[in-house]
């Protein structure tokens, strides 16, 4: 599969279309007169527009990750580039995109916003699937295919040698999102990336790094598709504040990995204690920094635990996920006064 193919899954008006060429794209280099962007003159920190090629943080990114930075595309979040690849490869009205069922809701949102039909393939008991049946189910007007692995909300990873398996007999783009990667034992699909230019791989800095509020989210493809991005996207999707506060917690490695151990040792304490409730039926294991439970009753438990002061996320809508609460991994006290509150649930007592 070369890259002439995958120009050939890009709309032909994203394909033939002129970037919007912002005046801080066009000038480069350095100067002390600024009078290209109509900014205001006087006032201080933020004034200027932000780097639209975002350098300074694409450098610390890459190098985080060992990867190149030719490869690397940053969006306003991950929930951003979601809407992106939908815009760049599905024509509204005609594409589909496949989805698993239950997985993270924002695939179905972005493609309903962009009038493009969802096709959702209903994972097993156990939240797997076998490759060949997602091979069969696939057709010809599927132009994306997501896959969210960890996945959210059930916690389970898709094996490395399965997307290789399935980009072997699709014809679309591949997405698969590793918002949790950095909280799962298993290898990062970024080392499929040189042999699948299908491939994209969305991370994110919302999660395991702490900047959900920064809002930045990553993208690994091929070059030519990060040219196709660039000219997408809008031309400042990232503040500069987002930038700068991003390399400032980035310079700090050995703290982000110290809260990533600390995550997943609570996961393994909140996952033993919970399964000691009598109101929890089953904890299903979990290569994210969350943990999705089968309970009696899933709507009492969640309003009981909201009237102890606890919010978790109640999945229970979503396929083979009845009676089912998602938890978040907090800190050390948080996941304790979460067991002792579960601890005191009486079922009889709630009305
Ligand atoms: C939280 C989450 C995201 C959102 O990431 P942002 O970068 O904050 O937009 C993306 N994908 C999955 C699966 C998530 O759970």
């Amino acid at each position: 599969m070369d890259t002439k193919y995958i120009s050939s899954l890009i709309r032909p008006n994203i394909l033939s279309l002129q970037a919007y060429s912002s005046a801080r794209s066009e000038f480069k280099s350095e100067s002390e007169i600024f009078l290209d962007a109509n900014e205001n003159p006087y006032s201080s920190a933020f004034n200027r527009y932000p780097d639209p090629t975002q350098k300074a943080l694409k450098a610390k990114i890459a190098k985080w990750r060992n990867l190149n930075v030719d490869q690397l595309f940053l969006g306003n979040g991950s929930d951003e580039i979601i809407d992106l690849i939908i815009r760049i490869f599905c024509k509204p009205g005609q594409d589909n995109i496949v989805t698993f069922n239950p997985t993270y809701g924002m695939y179905k949102v972005c493609a309903g916003i962009n009038d493009v039909n969802v096709r959702c393939f209903d994972l097993e008991e156990g939240f797997g699937f076998r490759v060949q049946g997602l091979i069969d189910f696939l057709m010809p007007n599927d132009k994306v295919l997501f896959i969210c692995s960890p996945n959210n909300p059930t916690g389970n990873s898709i094996r490395l040698e399965d997307i290789v398996t399935i980009g072997r007999n699709f014809h679309g783009i591949i997405v698969v999102d590793e918002a949790y990667i950095d909280f799962s034992e298993q290898q990062s699909c970024t080392v499929l990336l040189d042999d699948m230019p299908q491939l994209i791989v969305l991370q994110t800095l919302s999660k395991a790094v702490g900047c959900a509020g920064l809002r930045i989210g990553i993208a690994w493809m091929h070059t030519d598709l990060v040219k196709i991005f660039n000219k997408v996207k809008p031309p400042y999707n990232i503040s500069n504040i987002g930038q700068d506060m991003a390399i400032d917690k980035l310079n700090d490695l050995s703290k982000i990995n110290r809260e990533i151990q600390d995550i997943k040792a609570q996961r393994s304490f909140l996952a033993d204690q919970l399964s000691k409730c009598q109101s929890i039926i089953k904890v299903y294991p979990s290569d994210g920094n969350f943990l999705l439970l089968k309970c009696h009753d899933a709507k009492k438990i969640y309003h009981y635990l909201i009237s102890n002061g606890i919010v978790v996320r109640d999945r229970s809508s979503q396929n083979r996920c009845d009676n089912a609460l998602r938890i978040t991994v907090g800190t050390p006290t948080q996941n304790q006064k979460l067991i002792d509150v579960l601890t005191k649930y009486n079922p009889e007592n709630i009305t």
